[in-house]
C-alpha cells in the first residue's frame, strides 16, 4: 500500500511515488526569526515532522530541510527597535525556535540553511531570471516579470487577470506592472546589505525558498509544504521562479496545513489574542500540545482553547495510563490463558488500522482513535484475570511503536517518573525512622497531588497510580 499525498496542486490526493526510491526530498518553509514563534507557526513544524516520521517508519530516507529567514524588514525593525544587530536577533530566536519546538517533539532537520549564509546562490539565482527575461532591474531593485511565466497561478488556482484587478504598484516600488514582485531590494541608508551586480541591498524573501531548495535538494522536489497562509503569494511566486529558472517541474507534491484559531478567533495582533508557543511550552505538558495538534487533521482548521487543551490532557492521560498498568503487570502473568492468539491478532489488526489512516494523507485524527482502540482493548485484557507475558509485551510495543510514529513518549516520561517515585518512597522510609513525620506525610501528600496513592503493607510501601 503506498502512501496518499492531498496536493495542492491538483486538489486531489494522490499516490506518493518519490523522484528515488525509497527517499524523500521534502522542503518545509521555516520562521522569520525576529521573535518567538507563535502557536500558528508551531502546527506546521509538528504536522510536518509527523509526516517526515511517518515516511520514515515506512523505510524512507527524508531529506528534511526547512529555513530560517534571518534577514527581512521585520528584523530590521526589531534590530532598530531593541537596539541591537540583526544577527545577534536572529541567533537568539533560532536557538529559541529550536528549543521550543524541540520540547514539543520536532526534530532538528537535516539542513536549517540561513539566508545570510546562501547570499552567493540566491544572487546567482537572480542572475539567472534577468538572463532568461523572467526578472529586470530597476533603480536598484531587482522584480520578476510575473506575466512572463505562463503558469502563475496554478497553485492557488487563480487567473493571473483574476490576481491582476486588486494589484497595486505601491509607492517607492520600481515595477513594470502591479503582479510583478521584488527579487532583490536596494539597501535603505543604515541598513543590513550585501554586494550585489545591481548595488548594495538584500533579496525579498520569496527568492530565498526557490535558491535553498535548489542547493539542498536539486531543481525539483518531492515535497514542499508550509502553512496554508503561504500557498499565495509565497509558494505561488516559489513556483514561478524555481521553474522558470531551472526549467524543470519544481515540487510534485504541496502540502499545506490548516489555520489555528483561538477561542474561536482568528488570531491576530489587533485582537491581542497571540499565543507563544515559549509560553505554551512553560504553562503545559509539551506532549500534550503535541497531541492535540495531532487530534485534527492537519488540513482542517483547529481551536485552542485551555478548556480543549484539559481535553487533550484527559485524553491522552488514558493513553499513558493503560501502558502505565500494563507495565506494572508484565512481571505478574500468569502465562495460563489460551485465548492469547486472539489478543495477538486483535493487536495485529489495530496496527495495520493505524498504517491504513496515516497512508490516507496523514490522518493523524482517525490514527490517534486507533490508539485508543488499542488502549480499550488492553484495558479489558488487563482486567482478565490470568494475563499472558507475549500478550502484555505486543500491547506494549505496539503502542511505543505508534505513538512514536506520531512523535510522542510513553515510555521515557514514566520511566523517570518511576525512578522518582521510588527515590521518594525511600526518602520518606527514611524520614519515619528518623521520626520526622512532617516530612514523610509531605512526601506522601505531595506523591497524592500527582495521583499516585502509597499502601503500607507488612512487606513495605506498595505504590499505584489514582
Ligand atoms: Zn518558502
Amino acid at each position: 500500500m503506498s502512501i496518499k499525498v492531498f496536493n495542492t496542486l491538483t486538489r486531489t490526493k494522490e499516490p506518493f511515488i518519490p523522484l528515488e526510491k525509497d527517499q524523500v526530498k521534502m522542503y518545509v518553509c521555516g520562521p522569520t526569526v525576529y521573535n518567538y514563534i507563535h502557536i500558528g507557526n508551531a502546527r506546521p513544524a509538528i504536522v510536518f515532522d509527523t509526516v517526515r516520521r511517518y515516511f520514515e517508519y515506512k523505510g524512507f530516507e527524508v531529506k528534511y530541510v526547512l529555513n530560517f529567514t534571518d534577514v527581512d524588514d521585520k528584523l530590521i525593525k526589531a534590530a532598530n527597535e531593541l537596539g541591537e544587530e540583526v544577527p545577534d536577533i536572529a541567533n537568539r530566536f533560532i536557538q529559541a525556535y529550536k528549543e521550543d519546538v524541540g520540547a514539543l517533539g520536532v526534530k532538528e532537520a537535516v539542513h536549517h540553511p540561513r539566508v545570510t549564509e546562501n547570499m552567493d546562490e540566491i544572487i546567482q539565482f537572480i542572475e539567472g531570471l534577468i538572463e532568461k527575461g523572467f526578472a529586470y532591474e530597476s533603480g536598484g531593485d531587482v522584480y520578476f516579470r510575473t506575466r512572463s511565466f505562463d503558469e502563475y497561478g496554478k497553485l492557488s488556482h487563480q487567473s493571473i487577470d483574476e490576481l491582476r484587478s486588486g494589484a497595486r504598484i505601491e509607492v517607492g516600488e520600481k515595477k513594470e506592472d502591479p503582479l510583478d514582485f521584488t527579487l532583490w531590494k536596494e539597501a535603505k541608508e543604515a541598513e543590513i546589505t550585501w554586494d550585489s551586480p545591481w548595488g548594495k541591498g538584500r533579496p525579498g524573501w520569496h527568492i530565498e525558498c526557490s535558491a535553498m531548495a535548489k542547493k539542498y535538494l536539486g531543481d525539483t522536489i518531492d515535497i514542499h509544504a508550509g502553512g496554508q497562509d503561504l500557498t499565495f503569494p509565497h509558494h505561488e511566486n516559489e513556483i514561478a521562479q524555481s521553474e522558470a529558472n531551472n526549467g524543470e517541474s519544481f515540487a510534485r507534491y504541496w502540502m499545506h496545513n490548516g489555520y489555528i484559531n483561538i477561542e474561536n478567533e482568528k488570531m491576530s495582533k489587533s485582537l491581542g489574542n497571540f499565543v507563544l508557543a515559549h509560553d505554551l511550552v512553560q504553562k503545559y505538558d509539551p506532549q500534550v500540545i503535541r497531541f492535540f495538534m495531532l487530534s485534527v487533521h492537519y488540513r482542517h482548521p483547529i481551536n485552542f482553547s485551555d478548556e480543549l487543551m484539559a481535553g487533550a490532557k484527559s485524553s491522552f492521560d488514558r493513553i499513558r495510563n493503560a501502558f502505565d498498568n500494563l507495565q506494572h503487570r508484565r512481571g505478574t502473568s500468569l502465562n495460563l490463558t489460551d485465548d492469547h492468539d486472539q489478543w495477538l491478532n486483535e493487536i495485529t489488526k489495530q496496527k495495520q488500522q493505524f498504517v491504513l489512516e496515516m497512508d490516507d494523507d496523514f490522518n493523524t485524527a482517525n490514527a490517534i482513535s486507533v490508539i485508543f482502540e488499542l488502549t480499550k482493548a488492553a484495558n479489558l485484557y488487563l482486567q482478565s484475570e490470568q494475563t499472558h507475558t507475549d500478550v502484555i509485551d505486543q500491547f506494549i510495543e505496539t503502542l511505543e511503536e505508534l505513538t512514536s510514529v506520531l512523535g510522542l513518549q510513553l515510555k521515557q516520561d514514566d520511566e523517570l517518573l518511576d525512578e522518582e517515585i521510588d527515590a521518594l518512597i525511600e526518602e520518606r522510609k527514611q524520614a519515619r525512622k528518623d521520626r520526622n513525620f512532617a516530612r514523610a506525610d509531605e512526601i506522601r501528600d505531595d506523591l497524592k497531588a500527582r495521583n499516585i496513592i502509597l499502601e503500607d503493607t507488612a512487606q513495605g510501601t506498595r505504590w499505584k497510580r489514582g
